[in-house]
């Protein structure tokens, strides 16, 4: 029998090209030149990842066999006894995508062709329209459309809207604010006017971002319906899933819900009752490949399909692993997708390609994809205290981003 091919190394590379910090692993093996990459981006909170990684998960790795991933992802889950927290989660997904992606070279393959194969040739994607008003937002659809995007999500000053007249009391704070009744109607209006101004061939998402009182969203879900979204994501937190019942028996607009999910006990539920369409976990965040892998093929047992997160503070390590198992899964829905800069794709060769709405792989081995450590260090991480999620309703109070 072959001598096992072993973890040297677990390496940490923090970047930030774009805006987003982001945290790649690169695991080193014994052979030579032999190496992956695997996304742990949790951009705000980056240094307690970082630490995690290079206090706790590399000492447990160090000199184990690479071609183990299952075992490796099992006891590095527990090994801490205490599990499924964000930090944790996407610590150990940069190393299980890494181990998945060196599985793949070692076999000559893309990643997609150990998870059984492709479905598909190429993943169509959703692109976010924005607007200050609702005339610009149907704008930029119409720019989208032409360029290609069959899918695209409408929201209105970014998530929440801004709201026109917020009536605070006196020495309110500062804060990212919005009101979230005036948002409801404001949205539905401009959805609307969209649908009305783009035609029924084009396929509109909304994200509500849990923003909305659990009442307030079930009224939003059954008021949107007659404009025929292909998902609203998010219309409820994941501390209020018990109201999901209350949307699924009211109305059949389709929902997307999971990219906050740390637990499996957060979306077993929701997949064995039926209560959602799409399952859009972010899945550096869920712990990597390997349980997004099992929720796909569970979710597809109840006829349930998959739109992983796909934003800019997932890195183009993540994205590859998202189109990966999008080309895979029989159960595929859409992916969202971020339209990197021109850096971002000289930083990571290999970065996805999008043409004409659809994602395609580069069909290198493994995940495809490289990152250029000298570029990444010319864009380090910088540190400071985030403002859009110091969110506030109209009287000042703190509510969830
Ligand atoms: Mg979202």
């Amino acid at each position: 029998m072959a001598s096992p091919t072993t973890i040297q190394d677990v390496q940490t590379i923090l970047t930030q090209p774009a805006g987003c910090r982001l945290i790649v692993v690169k695991i080193l093996t014994s052979r030579p030149g032999l190496y992956g990459l695997g996304c742990a981006t949790y951009t705000q909170r980056f240094h307690a990842v970082h630490t995690t990684i290079e206090k706790h998960l590399k000492p447990f790795l160090i000199g184990r066999d690479a071609d183990r991933i299952e075992e490796l992802w099992q006891m590095g889950m527990v090994n801490g006894y205490w599990r499924n927290g964000p930090v944790l989660n996407n610590a150990i997904s940069g190393v299980d995508m890494a181990l998945w992606d060196i599985k793949a070279k070692r076999a000559g393959m893309p990643l997609y062709q150990l998870l059984g194969g492709k479905c598909r040739e190429g993943a169509a994607v959703y692109v976010h329209a924005d607007g200050k008003d609702r005339a610009e937002v149907a704008e930029n659809v119409h720019k989208f459309r032409e360029q290609g995007y069959q899918h695209i999500r409408v929201q209105m000053g970014g998530y929440g809207g801004r709201a026109a007249r917020l009536h605070k009391p006196r020495g309110a704070p500062e804060g990212a604010y919005y009101a979230p009744r005036e948002y409801c109607r404001a949205m539905l209006d401009m959805i609307e006017h969209v649908r009305a101004a783009v035609g029924p061939d084009v396929e509109l998402l909304h994200d509500i971002h849990e923003r909305l009182r659990p009442i307030d969203a079930i009224a939003f879900a059954k008021a949107v319906e007659p404009f025929n979204l292909f998902f609203l994501e998010d219309p409820l937190a994941p501390e209020d899933l018990e109201w999901f019942r209350n949307i699924r028996e009211q109305c059949a607009t389709p929902i997307a819900m999971g990219e906050l999910f740390n637990h499996p006990r957060e979306w077993t539920p929701l997949i064995q009752d039926r209560l959602i369409d799409f399952i859009r976990m972010h899945i550096s965040q869920m712990g990597g490949l390997t349980p997004a892998r099992n929720v796909a093929a569970f979710a597809n047992m109840y006829g349930i399909r998959t739109a992983w997160h796909g934003p800019g503070d997932v890195s183009p390590v993540g994205h590859a692993a998202n189109l990966h198992l999008d080309l895979w899964a029989p159960n595929f829905g859409v992916q969202e997708w971020c339209r990197f800069n021109d850096l971002v794709y000289d930083l990571f060769p290999g970065t996805p390609e999008v043409h004409n709405g659809y994602m395609y792989p580069n069909d290198q081995p493994g995940l495809g994809i490289d990152i250029n450590e000298d570029l990444a260090a010319r864009y380090p991480c910088t540190d400071e205290v985030i403002q859009w999620t110091q969110t506030r309703a109209p009287d000042g109070g703190p509510v969830r981003p």
